[in-house]
């Protein structure tokens, strides 16, 4: 059997980030991947959105990561080459209460350390966006939108690099995970076929799957609070010019599974709007969200859009831990040796801004590495 010191399991743009951060030549490591290429999943179902930080809990590791990873993202795609694009954001309100809504947000930001976020008034969202509807608006200039293929080629590029080798594996699926001596034996299926590798240490980075390989360790998931609940998103796109370049969002929705419908340019210049958060049991990408719906939340700050113009565009997933009704939850990464499983580590219900933090959390993980082996 095959002796490893690390593998990684999921080649989304969080395992590709950690693998970037921890290869080294004098390391044998596998990332194993399921489908057929890397960023498959839900970094390929995203909005691309480069975050600042902003809605997250003081103390949380979305708020932490995020915000230091807010800056490292843009320098890797300026020295990098990726594309990407500092179009700022705008949170739209309209009345007294939105308004109310947006200061408790600014509040919560700046104990988070998310700084320059001005309250800015409808004259001064009027010259940034004339189409857009605001009483009020936050302004984050730090805002912005990358090429997701772009980084995620980067990392992949990165982790040949510092390995000197490829140590991805393709169309390769985890099955089962077994604790054996000092590390673990992971048996794994490819083309009809079944193989095993030892590693020292196993990285969980399965996205969607995240709780069901966890639990193929023998960790039981609804003692530990793993088990993800998977919260689809759609999008529509809009045809004609588009009525905005930046990212123009709506006071956060109650029910904080999502962050409103928002406008959602990309770097070819088409808008979509998206993504909408509803709760399902299998993993489909048809858009099933009612177009009626997604008209009514954009013409509250774009009243011009017509809705003839808004068509069915993409979905993704999101890895959510909390269930439907229940308060927002924290990315889960946990080293699990006071579980009993040293060198086991678990990221779980690492949902947005987890694209943005990825760079963060790969240093996160690269110093439990750096003090276990
Ligand atoms: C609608 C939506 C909008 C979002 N918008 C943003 C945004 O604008 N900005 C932002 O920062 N974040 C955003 N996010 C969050 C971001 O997309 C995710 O946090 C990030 O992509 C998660 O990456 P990952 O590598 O953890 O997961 P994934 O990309 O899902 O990768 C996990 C990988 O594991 C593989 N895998 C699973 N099980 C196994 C197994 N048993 N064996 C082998 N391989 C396996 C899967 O095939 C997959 O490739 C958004 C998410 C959604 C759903």
């Amino acid at each position: 059997m095959e002796q490893l010191d690390i593998v990684i399991i999921g080649a989304g743009a969080v395992g590709l980030a950690i693998a970037a951060e921890i290869a080294r030549k004098d390391r044998d490591i596998y990332i194993l991947e399921k489908e057929t290429n890397y960023g498959q999943a839900t970094s390929s179902r995203n909005s691309e959105v480069i975050h600042a930080g902003i809605y997250y809990p003081k103390g949380s590791l979305k708020a932490e990561l995020c915000i230091k990873a807010n800056p490292m993202i843009y320098e890797i795609c300026q020295k990098h080459n990726i594309p990407h694009s500092r179009v700022g954001k705008i949170i739209v309100a309209n009345g007294e209460e939105e308004i109310k809504q947006l200061e408790g947000i600014i509040t919560k930001a700046r104990e988070c350390g998310a700084r320059d976020l001005p309250l800015i008034d409808s004259d001064r969202v009027h010259q940034l966006e004339p189409h857009v509807k605001a009483d009020a608006a936050i302004l984050s200039p730090t805002t912005g939108i990358m090429d997701a293929h772009g980084l995620m080629d980067h990392y992949h590029r990165e982790a040949r690099r510092k390995s000197g080798g490829d140590p991805l594996v393709l169309n390769t699926e985890v099955t089962s995970i077994k604790q054996k001596g000092d590390g673990y034996v992971v048996e794994m299926t490819s083309g009809g076929e079944s193989f095993s590798a030892k590693a020292r240490m196993v990285i969980n980075s399965a996205g969607l799957h995240a709780d069901s390989v966890a639990e193929m360790t023998g960790i039981d998931i609804d003692e530990a609070r793993y088990r993800i609940h998977w919260c689809k998103g759609d999008y529509f796109s809009l045809t004609g010019k588009p009525p905005a370049k930046m990212l123009v969002y709506p006071p956060p929705p109650l029910d904080a599974a999502s962050l409103g419908i928002h406008t959602v340019p990309d770097l070819t210049g088409r808008l979509k709007f998206g993504p909408s958060a509803y709760y399902v049991n299998e993993i489909t990408y048809n858009v099933q969200g009612s177009k009626d719906e997604f008209w009514e939340d954009i013409v509250k700050y774009l009243p011009d859009i017509k809705r003839e113009n808004l068509h069915p565009d993409m979905s993704g997933i999101r890895a959510k831990l909390q269930a439907p009704g229940d308060p927002v939850r924290d990315f889960t990464i946990t080293h699990e040796e006071d579980k009993g499983y040293p060198g086991l580590i678990n990221l779980i219900g690492i949902e947005s801004p987890g694209l943005t933090s990825s760079p963060a959390i790969a240093e996160m993980i690269g110093e439990m590495v750096q003090e276990y082996l």
